[in-house]
């Protein structure tokens, strides 16, 4: 979400005249586009900000904005902790940037962190920053309103609201004229995608009839709303991928009705049967916590067991870290100590390793079609790809060009990749 919101930053300032320095010290300003989800990315931005006296130190025009969730959480108390940044700018208030600039130019300092119930940037047409020409983010909504006892996202980025569907659609068919071949449609909740009587299963069946050849994917599906009619969408078009990111957090109900998730672990595991249903080749992620509020050994178990039960083919994995203002932290207890949060996480991780690979393994000998995509990192005799599952797969490079579709057969793996040779 904050690449897909950096690129309209770098739109919005290009059309105001700036543009990309090539390296720091040709820089006027340094902009951190800021995620404030858990402590430790907060962590990152203020070592980064730290690390940046050093060049401010050699030029003293060098000026610091933080834009994004944490200058919408912090305000202008960030500027009070950290003293040599010189503006923040929350997530609906990108426009102002350009002015924001000019006055930071003459020493002053700025905060616009106010949030909007409309703004979508939908007009705005994002400079694809640091992309690959194959693969785009299109952002189709803002905020979030389910209020997750441990999130902040709510506080940070406002009210939901969606984008107006024909932007979208000819965002996608802009990128697609380009030479983009994969776009992802981008919202913290998708399936409650709703403008002007256009709701996520039409918003995808659209966005799919631009060309066969256009893979698209989204994220992310609140499993509370996850509907059979985009199931069926997902059916009818195989250039949708075959990829859904359904973020649990909890095997057990007692936990997740804590965590307001609005969803029992029965109705999840129905959910999946159904993507299992109409989607037999459809891979499945997810998103867990470990270690939330009262927490028990027989909550994690019943964690532990959902994962055993699914067999994810990859999970983002956290430990709980306690965000003021949530729900969470006015009325429920971080009681779960450090080390038992880690020694937690560390035994969800360990499974889900081990399922990885086993279901790794089983891809083994199977042929897929894969979008190639650029140079594998340890070879560039090697290029990589990603078949419509989301897995990455690694081959030797032979004539195929990035940006192209290209078969490949499946022979070695690891937990985190496939390895296979051409036959097409
Ligand atoms: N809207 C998406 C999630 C966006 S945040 C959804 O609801 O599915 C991405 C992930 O960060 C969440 O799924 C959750 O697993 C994790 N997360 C959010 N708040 C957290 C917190 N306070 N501590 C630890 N992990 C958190
Ligand atoms: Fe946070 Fe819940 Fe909204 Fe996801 S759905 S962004 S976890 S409040």
């Amino acid at each position: 979400m904050n690449f897909a919101d950096s690129e309209v930053v770098g739109s919005i300032l290009a059309q105001a005249g700036y543009s990309l320095a090539p390296t720091l010290d040709e820089a006027g300003f340094v902009l951190i586009n800021t995620c404030a989800i858990r402590d430790n990315a907060e962590q990152r931005v203020r070592h980064r900000v730290r690390e940046l006296r050093a060049a401010q130190q050699r030029r003293h025009n060098l000026r610091i904005g933080i834009l994004g969730c944490m200058a919408e959480r912090l305000q202008s108390r960030l500027m009070e902790e950290e003293d040599n940044i010189s503006f923040v700018c929350g997530p609906d208030a990108y426009r102002r940037l350009p002015d924001i600039l000019q006055q930071v130019r003459h020493g002053q300092k700025a905060s616009e962190v106010e949030l909007s119930t409309t703004e979508t940037y939908a007009d705005i047409e994002p400079v694809r920053l640091a992309s690959n020409g194959i693969s785009a983010y299109i952002s189709i909504m803002r905020g979030c309103q389910n209020y997750c006892a441990y999130c902040v996202v709510p506080y940070t980025r406002g009210r939901e609201r969606s984008r107006d569907p024909k932007t979208i659609v000819e965002e996608a068919r802009h990128l697609f004229d380009r030479g983009y071949r994969e776009v992802t449609l981008l919202g913290q909740n998708v399936n409650s995608y709703q403008c002007d009587h256009t709701d996520f299963p039409e918003l995808m069946d659209a966005v799919a009839a631009i060309d066969p050849a256009l893979r698209v994917r989204f994220a992310t599906s609140h499993p509370k709303d996850l509907s059979d009619r985009l199931l069926e969408v997902m059916a009818s078009h195989p250039n949708i991928c075959r990829c859904i990111h359904l973020p649990v957090q909890s095997g057990s109900n007692r936990m997740l009705k804590l965590m307001n998730r609005r969803y029992t672990v029965e109705w999840y595991l129905d959910r999946i049967e159904a993507i299992r249903r109409h989607l037999p080749d459809c891979s499945i992620t997810t998103d867990v916590i470990a270690g939330f509020s009262t927490e028990t050994e027989e909550d994690h178990q019943a964690t532990l067991d959902l994962f055993r039960h699914v067999r994810y083919d990859y999970a983002y994995m956290f430990k709980y870290s306690l965000r003021e203002g949530t729900y969470a932290w006015k009325h429920l207890p971080d009681d779960i100590a450090d080390q038992e949060k880690t020694r937690r996480l560390n035994e969800i991780i360990a499974l889900q390793g081990q399922i990885a690979l086993e279901n790794n393994q089983q891809e083994i000998g199977r042929e897929y079609e894969v979008l190639v995509e650029g140079e594998s990192h340890r070879s560039k005799e090697r290029l990589f790809g990603r078949n419509s599952q989301n897995k990455v797969i690694v081959f030797d490079r032979q004539d195929a060009r990035p940006g192209t579709y290209r078969k490949v057969l499946v022979e070695t793996c690891t937990a985190a990749t496939l390895l296979g040779r051409l036959t097409d």
